[in-house]
């Protein structure tokens, strides 16, 4: 390889830049998504009420991380992870283009799936090309991991900064902000990908054994039947009124419901046909609990971009002198934070390990889910406040946003490695995807629960913000409680 990136692979600088302007166009449109869909048509918003955009922010942003399946799928068969990489990043640029050009809804919801199905592209097989650069794996792979992890916050922090300041001026500016950000990316790439030599020029599956055909037949037959099944579950749930697809909030409310169905079926078949010794069934099981974890704390800490970012707009004092901070910037606390303290967190761990007092996964779940809950109880009280009509200081949501990232070191990270060390070999691609799908299904939750935050009323804040206090601490330490035994499931793994 030729010159290196902080004494590791060339490549790694590449992919750095490339996802780092990828987050800075991703996490700098979505912080000001749902202020543009709510506001009124006076102020050049898209005037959509807040529990449709809601809808529709949950709907894209757990989009974005569902199509990171058929995008692994589309990387390891046919267009190799380079292409997919390539082709998303140009999607990406294109979806914001369009968001760039005031339109219709109609216009902005098409360059939202742009923007969704080129992440889909890009995120699950950038991800997994820095992994392809440490074929010794180990811990010099995992730090590989942790410099990309800064690249990603660093194109969130200042993608959060950029996009916001230019959204006050023109919303269609912030969106062409981000259209610039993932060109500059492109073009980065487009340049340096030599340092990667042949990573990633060719599928990784093209050739497909005999016995593999016969099983993907067997396969898709279940999933037509499934599929079917799901379709006249959706229908009845439409006539007898349970939800409305007519609306955004009923087509998420049944995408989430296609979601868990999907997922609960896929454990079921991967226990019952998926030819597992007993210890890999104990394993899996315990997979499942880590995705359904996933997915609670992903619910509450992904509201920093939904009913957090509305918080920040109408009841927050973001007053610096005699400039108004832009709402969406506030977020900007999640990078800063995970920048500043993983270094600390992964310290500390290493630290307890030493003394063999290393919490296991579950626990670090149940730590991690318990924070998000506690950055609740942080709005909670601020929500009081600003029900009496007086707005906030933007210290609460900081604060908020300060628990909630350190629940993301203590979760996130932990989670997908013991999520690949869990699997059996043959099903790791699919159990790092149910780990996406978890943080999916998480987004969704947090758009629909966006929705359920009236600005017009806000004496029924508190009372939401607590109702996700309580699920977080009862899920949290039920974690907790039940560590023993999903330890002994765990087996060797820690
Ligand atoms: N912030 C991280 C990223 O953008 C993780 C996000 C997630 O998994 N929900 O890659």
């Amino acid at each position: 390889m030729n010159k290196g990136f902080f004494g590791h692979p060339a490549g790694l600088s590449t992919l750095f830049f490339t996802e780092m302007w990828e987050r800075f166009s991703y996490y700098g449109m979505r912080a000001i998504l749902i202020l543009f869909m709510t506001a009124t048509i006076a102020d050049k918003g898209l005037g959509i009420d807040p529990q449709n955009a809601g809808a529709i922010y949950g709907l894209y942003t757990a989009g974005v991380y569902l199509l990171t399946l058929p995008g692994g799928w589309l990387a390891d068969n046919i267009l190799g992870q380079r292409k997919a990489i390539w082709y998303g990043g140009i999607l990406i640029m294109i979806g914001h283009l369009i968001l760039a050009i005031p339109g219709s809804p109609g216009i902005f919801v098409l360059g939202l799936v742009f923007v969704a199905s080129g992440t889909g592209l890009l995120k699950p097989n950038i991800s997994s090309i820095v992994g392809d650069l440490y074929p010794e794996g180990g811990a010099r792979r995992d730090q590989g991991f942790s410099i990309f992890y800064m690249g990603i916050n660093l194109g969130s922090f200042f993608g959060q900064i950029a996009v916001p300041i230019l959204a006050t001026y023109n919303w269609h500016w912030g969106f062409g902000a981000a259209a610039i950000g993932m060109f500059i990316g492109l073009i980065q790439f487009r340049l340096t990908q030599g340092s990667l030599n042949d990573l990633g020029l060719t599928p990784k599956l093209k050739e497909e054994t005999k016995e593999k055909k016969g099983l993907r037949k067997a396969n898709s037959s279940l999933a037509g039947i499934l599929a079917l099944a799901l379709v006249v579950f959706l229908v009845i749930l439409q006539y007898t009124h349970v939800i409305d697809l007519t609306t955004a909030t009923g087509i998420a409310q049944a995408v989430g419901v296609v979601i868990v169905v999907i997922t609960l079926f896929y454990f079921l078949y991967i226990i019952v046909a998926g030819g597992l010794d007993p210890d890999e069934l104990k394993k899996v099981l315990v997979i499942f609990f880590l995705f359904v974890g996933a997915a609670l704390f992903w619910s509450g800490f992904e509201q920093a971009g939904s009913s957090l970012n509305l918080f920040a707009q109408d009841f927050t004092n973001r007053m610096v002198g005699t400039w108004e901070m832009p709402a969406g910037m506030l977020q900007t606390a999640n990078s800063l934070v995970i920048i500043l303290f993983a270094p600390i967190v992964g310290w500390i761990w290493v630290k307890l390990a030493a003394k063999n007092l290393n919490p296991n996964t579950p626990i670090k779940f149940g730590i991690g889910i318990i924070l998000m809950g506690l950055g609740f109880v942080v709005m909670y009280f601020a929500a009081q406040i600003a029900a009496t009509g007086t707005k906030v200081g933007m210290g609460w949501l900081w604060f908020t946003f300060f628990l909630h990232s350190i629940g993301e070191l203590t979760l996130s990270p932990v989670g997908l490695s013991a999520t690949t060390k869990l699997s059996p070999k043959r099903y790791v691609g699919q159990m790092m995807g149910i780990w996406f799908v978890g943080a999916s299904l998480g987004n969704l939750i947090a758009g629909l629960f966006a929705g359920g935050v009236d600005v017009k009323n806000p004496s029924q804040m508190p009372g939401l913000f607590m109702s996700v206090v309580i699920f977080a601490f009862v899920s949290g330490v039920l974690f907790i409680v039940f560590n023993p035994i999903l330890k002994k499931w765990m087996g060797n793994v820690n």
